[in-house]
């Protein structure tokens, strides 16, 4: 139903990016569709660049509205009707799995896919496919935050409060996020909190537009950040403001973080990070002393081989101060996916089943099969996080056919080219997406899929709130969403006979899988009725997998969601609360106590050295978003943000005989890419860097290191070490 104050042809959704979410109203008319702004508690009326020209794709003269077929003739990529096309992905994955076993069939999801879409994948690759190996772009994103905060809080939720707490604290120390450029619209709550009297700390090795507007900006040397984290705690602990009673009664393990920090003294954080101790000193104060205090961190913090560490620093940090739980006070993480929070609470990451359940849970392994009405033992275990999977494409023992949704590693991926070498030697890459992505440009079959106004759906923010995307008109001909699509392959691979290589774990007798439903059904039928295409019906079924879950939205309708702006999860009950705050009594811990874990600095994976003398880190511009294959595409992104560059400092540019615009050259071990030098007296003299969102020569990964965390898998996209040259 079109909501109260809408005409027929307007509605109120989301816009497609980010993990702000915006609320925003999409008007169709003869001359198009247009974006307005729509007040949400998240942007307040604002939008960004990205947000105001988000409809000029879904009528972009470039957009696919065919699936194409690969000629094995010609080399070419070839319009195909869908029967064709999906018949090709079916034999390819049947000759595949009958040859090398069903883990030789991968899913690569993303975070920007509905929940509907990201439980659909996960659980189409769990039975659909029969294969361990899915994951998602989501590993490129907050994976390392996920993991530091569910091993301390027992929970992985980016913000444990409502966004609206920013502009009432005191204090609010900003770690390796830059909001004014990846998410403009939040900058508000920046200012009302300035506006307050506030303070905005930021911690960010450039002067980004954020910093600009901060109080006081460390600006510490790349991959320093977990040494100005055990610091801060140790400045704390000296001048007696950890809260002794909050770390008593409240967590555990503080006295070997107490021990590890103490070695942290200032000058010593100051000589590794370059972040003076009077600067040091300075934050820790105001953390200490402020009433209502807020830490989050974001990528800066999280893209380094010890992510996962680094994070836990600020973490330890938070709990120390006594914040998280207390009112207006906590730790959190801006998540940058629009549905990077989602995204991995339904299945889609190699290690977890819908609820944020771990798949290697025998508990959580029969709750799920239960509601897919498959025996536990036919769910395959664990796969390996993302770079692990892509890398093994291709590879003796490694998966030789892969289908991606909503993602592009070409270009995301740490060290591309290789990545981009390990998808050409694939049995059979399928793509599906709404344009041609440098990744749909090397597949066998791509699959054009429907985009965010053209289908209903659910997204989760950035806040643990879920929202309700609304489709405003139908696909154009020609063109199926992704549910549709995983449905009639899931149909057609039914009928495909079971992998001889590979036969089902042997079970007791008497406990044969149901799965090919009663005697006479056919199987296509079985598979349509378990994978349906209506995202009504598959969040239905989402809210019963995701019941008793970490991430529970037993209790969230549509409805429920219409009648509010947005519910925030755990929702156990329809009758019940949701959860806007978090940990207010206690953690999600088996004894309710947050967990302190020492984490003690380390060097990045990579050094610099006279030969690659520079530190090298990515990252990303205001008008253009993730790997670029969307806002390259719109006219006034591209205008703005049109290609690739790096940044420098003018007393390196001088060092190098570099002036301002020219055409320089980034090298590491790994490869190389070109863009025009910028000047920037805002960036240190010994990193530069560049953003991420762009292919060919200006391809920034081309050039970073595909070292990972241990816990997250999470790579070192933020430091690497580089020479630079003019080209
Ligand atoms: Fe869209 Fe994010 Fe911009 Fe909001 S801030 S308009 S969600 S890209």
């Amino acid at each position: 139903a079109t909501p109260p104050g809408l005409t027929p042809r307007e509605v109120a959704t989301h816009c497609p990016y980010c993990a702000l979410q915006c609320g925003m109203t999409l008007r169709e008319d003869d001359a198009g569709v247009t974006v307005l702004p729509r007040q949400f508690p998240t942007n307040r009326g604002g939008l960004c660049q990205k947000g105001w020209t988000a409809a000029e794709l879904l009528d972009h003269p470039e957009r696919l509205t065919t699936p194409l077929v690969r000629d094995p003739a010609t080399g070419a990529l070839l319009p195909a009707s869908w029967d064709t096309a999906l018949e090709r992905v079916v034999a390819g994955i049947r000759a595949v799995q009958d040859d090398a076993g069903r883990d030789a069939v991968a899913v690569f999801g993303g975070g920007g896919l509905t929940n509907e879409k990201a439980y659909a994948l996960g659980k189409f690759a769990r039975i659909g496919l029969r294969t361990r190996h899915i994951d998602y772009n989501g590993r490129f994103c907050m994976s390392s935050a996920a993991a530091a905060g569910m091993r301390a809080f027992g929970i992985d939720r980016g913000l444990p409060f409502p966004l609206a707490d920013l502009g009432r604290a005191d204090t609010l120390l900003l770690v390796g996020a830059n909001p004014a450029e990846t998410m403009p619209p939040l900058v508000r709550w920046l200012t009302e909190q300035r506006r307050n009297g506030g303070q905005l700390i930021v911690v960010d090795p450039r002067v980004t537009a954020t910093a600009r507007q901060a109080d006081l900006h460390l600006q510490p040397l790349p991959g320093t950040d977990l040494a100005v984290a055990n610091a801060l705690l140790h400045i704390a602990l000296t001048e007696g403001w950890v809260d002794r009673a909050y770390v008593a009664d409240r967590t555990s393990g503080f006295d070997a973080v107490r021990r590890g920090v103490a070695a942290w003294w200032p000058a010593r954080a100051e000589q590794l990070s370059g972040v003076p101790v009077a600067d040091l000193e300075a934050t820790a104060r105001a953390l200490g002393t402020g009433g209502r205090v807020i830490i989050l961190t974001a990528r800066g913090a999280e893209q380094h081989a010890k992510g996962v560490d680094t994070v836990t620093g600020y973490v330890n940090l938070a709990l120390a101060l006594g914040l998280p739980g207390r009112d207006g006070s906590g730790y959190g993480c801006l998540t940058g996916q629009g549905n990077g929070q989602g995204g991995r609470e339904h299945g889609q990451k190699a290690d977890q089943l819908p609820g944020y359940r771990r798949i290697d849970d025998p508990a959580a392994r029969e709750h799920v099969a239960g509601v897919w009405g498959v025996p536990a033992d036919e769910l395959p275990g664990p796969g390996v996080p993302a770079y692990q999977l892509l890398d093994s494409l291709g590879t003796p023992g490694g998966p030789r056919a892969l289908l991606v949704f909503g993602s592009n590693p070409v270009v995301s991926a740490p060290r591309a080219a290789r990545i981009e070498g390990r998808l050409r030697d694939l049995d059979l890459l399928v793509v599906a997406d709404l344009l041609l992505s440098e990744t749909a440009a090397l597949a066998d079959v791509v699959l054009p899929t429907a985009q965010w106004a053209e289908e209903d759906g659910t997204m989760t923010n950035l806040e643990g709130r879920v929202l309700r995307r609304r489709a405003l008109r139908p696909p154009p001909p020609g063109v199926r969403t992704d549910l549709a699509i995983i449905a009639d392959l899931a149909a057609r691979l039914a009928t495909a006979e079971t992998p001889a290589t590979q036969p089902p774990a042997a079970r007791p007798p008497g406990t044969e899988p149901t799965s090919t439903g009663p005697a006479g059904t056919r199987p296509e039928a079985v598979a349509a009725a378990r994978f349906p295409a209506a995202p009504a019906a598959v969040f239905a079924e989402l809210r019963r997998a995701s019941a008793g879950g970490a991430a529970d939205y037993a209790g969230i309708s549509w409805d429920r969601i219409d009648a509010n702006d947005g519910v925030y999860w755990p929702c156990p009950t329809e009758d019940g609360p949701d959860t806007p705050r978090l940990f207010a009594d206690r953690f999600a811990t088996p004894d309710g106590r947050a967990r302190f874990h020492a984490v003690d600095h380390r060097p990045a994976a990579e050094e610099v050295c006279a030969t690659y003398p520079l530190h090298f880190t990515t990252g990303r511009v205001l008008a253009q978003y993730q790997s670029g294959t969307q806002t390259r595409r719109v006219a006034a992104l591209r205008r703005a943000a049109p290609e690739a560059f790096v940044e420098l400092h003018p007393d390196l540019a001088t060092r190098l005989g570099i002036d301002d615009g020219d055409p320089v050259r980034v090298t590491s071990r790994r490869g190389e890419f070109s863009a025009p030098a910028r000047l920037s007296a805002g960036i240190r003299p010994d990193t530069v860097f560049a953003p991420f969102h762009y292919a060919g020569a200006g391809r920034a990964n081309s050039v970073t290191n595909d070292a990972v965390d241990p816990i997250s898998g999470m790579p070192e996209f933020k430091i690497c070490a580089v020479r630079v040259e003019k080209a």
